[in-house]
């Protein structure tokens, strides 16, 4: 695999399933196959940027849209009562897919601090 191709470039591509619950041009979201919490989505870029230390100034509006995207699954998924959003940047923030993604968490209070 290229630093680029990851497993959600295939679900990208629909190579291989999950559950989608939003898709536009720029942003596809779906269930994270290893929940951490009663709802668990994974928003991503179609564009293959490898993390959010990677992102440049010229992604400054695709990086604005993934959060509004977030809000957005968020209603979709009626988390109305809050939720967290998380973003796992490299070995140290405990990246394990080397494709930028934000995790939406939610349907029970979470802790702080995190681990
Ligand atoms: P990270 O640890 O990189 O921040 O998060 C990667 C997330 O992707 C993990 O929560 C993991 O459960 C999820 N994940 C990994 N492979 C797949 C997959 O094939 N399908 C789905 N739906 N989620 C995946």
């Amino acid at each position: 695999m290229s630093e680029t191709e990851t497993i959600f470039s295939k679900i990208i591509r629909r190579e291989i399933p999950a559950d989608i619950v939003y898709e536009d041009d720029l942003a596809l979201a779906f269930k994270d196959i290893n929940p951490q919490a009663p709802v668990h989505i994974i928003v991503i870029p179609k564009q293959p940027l490898a993390k959010l230390a990677d992102a440049e100034s010229q992604d400054h509006a695709l990086m604005g849209h993934l959060l509004l995207t977030v809000k957005r699954v968020a209603k979709l998924v009626e988390l109305n009562n809050g939720y967290r959003v998380v973003i796992n940047n490299g070995p140290d923030g405990g990246q394990t897919v080397n494709h930028l993604h934000l995790h939406i968490l939610g349907g029970r209070p979470m802790l702080w601090p995190p681990g």
